[in-house]
């Protein structure tokens, strides 16, 4: 009796399948490729720790019956687990974990690849008493998991962001990098776990902090002289949450001292929770190092919620508010503003005010009126490709040129008066635009910025371009 790992997985597979959601199995059954078979054995390989402890968690069950009838009551299962990186090592090894299909397996013990990696921080400062200081969690109460609707686009993050606050710094998702555009609820999710670890354990302290507020702490700690109070502050903490990590690129000094604190809490089993409007292989003038600990944990990312996950959001909404609208309002809301849940929301409170100022009943043509007028409004949210884009049609330049190296003025010009408008328009820092306009330093989009402030100053023709650009890109 010789059966192929594939003929024992598909069998397995076409059970389970009638057992379980198909969302479900498609998110959890169809990556699973099964690697071997011997006896009662049946190896299977899965894309990270995170899928292993998933399916132990909730499929071990439906695992366990499957395989026990295809290979007999002693069958076990062996998971592999693909590990995406350790330690500046590219190379992906591969981690085995024998399973005796039984919840015994969840108590055991993986190496973390992380002990290598010893930077103490010794410190002489310790300040007596600190562990009993109150910290202000500075968490929103009303962004919770309940009002935070599931969906396709969001149900890894949701679901990762609860393992998390049922067991925080106990799971593999350690960070847990919640990153997607904006307006997707990145925010509203980081909170919900801080809400729901607080409720759990009202011991921990725990901390949501925008990695803007950070930094600016630790400008301050430098000048006055207390770096080593902020990092010890912030070793202190149970669950840190850092909004908008993207901030941080080109920050070195915050960069590294982020390191630091992220070292130490990951190394006493604490828990960090980071979001990003990027993807970690997107995140520019971000350190190797701090990234490829980004990477170490669980990278969740929230997309576009479908028609459905929309449909369901204003719904709850409305719920909450104790508005009631007639569903074709709603749909018609949810199938015309698709780009994020912050415009959703948005459309919906300018309907709900029209229709209480002006006494008018919510319709369908109201709504038509309402979000004509709300998109409209809303083109102000520019991208710096967007900008780039604008400027050089207007020179009559491709983007390329824009970028280039040349010092011809005309070409130095727009580059500079696109470096402006992505000042002023984007929330982008200096670094990040100079990186993303042409591969720029940060002091050059300063002086870019500089630079045409004075010029449209004294030079007429310069401040007419402009002001033209800035029409265009007002509306
Ligand atoms: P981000 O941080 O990704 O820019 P936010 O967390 O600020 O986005 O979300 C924007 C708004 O959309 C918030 O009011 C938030 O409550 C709401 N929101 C986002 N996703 C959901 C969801 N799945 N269910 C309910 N509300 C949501
Ligand atoms: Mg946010």
């Amino acid at each position: 009796m010789s059966q192929t790992p594939s003929a024992v997985w598909n069998n397995c597979l076409s059970f389970i399948k009638d057992n379980i959601q198909p969302q479900a199995y498609k998110t959890w059954f169809v990556p699973i490729i099964p690697v071997k078979v011997t006896n009662d054995v049946l190896s299977i390989q899965v894309p990270s720790k995170f899928f292993y402890e998933w399916l132990e968690e909730h499929y071990v069950k439906i695992l366990r019956i499957a395989l026990t009838k295809e290979l007999g009551p002693k069958a076990r299962l062996v998971y592999i687990i693909k590990m995406e990186n350790t330690f500046g090592n590219k190379m992906p090894f591969t981690e085995k974990i024998p399973s005796s299909s039984s919840s015994s397996i969840k108590s055991q013990s993986i190496e973390s690849p992380f002990s290598t990696f010893a930077s103490e921080l010794k410190n002489p400062f310790v300040i007596p008493g600190i562990r009993n200081l109150q910290i202000e969690s500075q968490l929103n109460p009303n962004y919770t998991f309940e009002n935070f609707l599931e969906g396709d686009s969001n149900r890894l993050g949701r679901s990762a962001g609860i393992a998390v606050s049922n067991k925080p710094g106990g799971t593999s998702f350690n960070p847990l990098l919640i990153y997607g555009g904006v307006g997707l609820g990145k925010t509203h999710l980081a909170h919900a776990i801080g809400v729901d670890v607080k409720q759990k354990y009202p011991d921990k302290t725990v901390l949501y902090i925008s990695a803007e507020k950070f930094t600016q702490q630790y400008v301050d700690s430098v000048k006055k002289n207390n770096r080593n109070d902020f990092i010890h502050f912030y070793q202190v903490i149970d669950v840190l949450i850092v909004d908008d990590v993207q901030f941080l690129s080109g920050k070195s000094g915050t960069q590294d001292v982020f390191f630091h604190i992220f070292n130490h809490l990951h190394q006493n089993g604490k828990q960090v929770i980071l979001t990003s409007d990027k993807a970690p292989i997107d995140m520019q003038d971000i350190e190797q190092r701090l990234l490829s600990r980004f990477k170490w944990g669980l990278s969740a990312e929230i997309q576009n919620p479908s028609f459905e996950t929309r449909v369901l959001i204003l719904k709850n909404k409305l719920y909450r508010d104790g508005v009631e609208i007639e569903d074709d309002v709603i749909e018609f809301v949810a199938k015309n503003i698709n780009s994020n849940v912050r415009e959703l929301e948005g459309a919906i409170i300018s309907l709900i005010a029209q229709s209480s100022f002006n006494k008018a009943e919510i319709t369908v043509e109201l709504a038509k009126e309402v979000i004509n007028k709300f998109v409209k409004n809303n083109r102000r949210e520019v991208s710096i490709d967007y900008i780039q884009k604008v400027v050089s049609d207007y020179f009559q330049m491709d983007i390329q040129t824009l970028q280039s190296k040349t010092r011809k003025r005309h070409i130095v010009q727009a580059r500079q008066i696109a470096m402006y408008f992505a000042k002023k328009f984007t929330k982008a820092s200096l670094a990040s635009i100079g990186t993303q306009i042409g591969r720029r330093d940060h002091a050059t989009v300063l002086h870019a910025c500089k630079t045409v402030d004075n010029l449209s100053f004294t030079d007429k023709q310069f401040r007419k371009y402009v002001e033209d650009l800035n029409q265009k890109l007002s509306n």
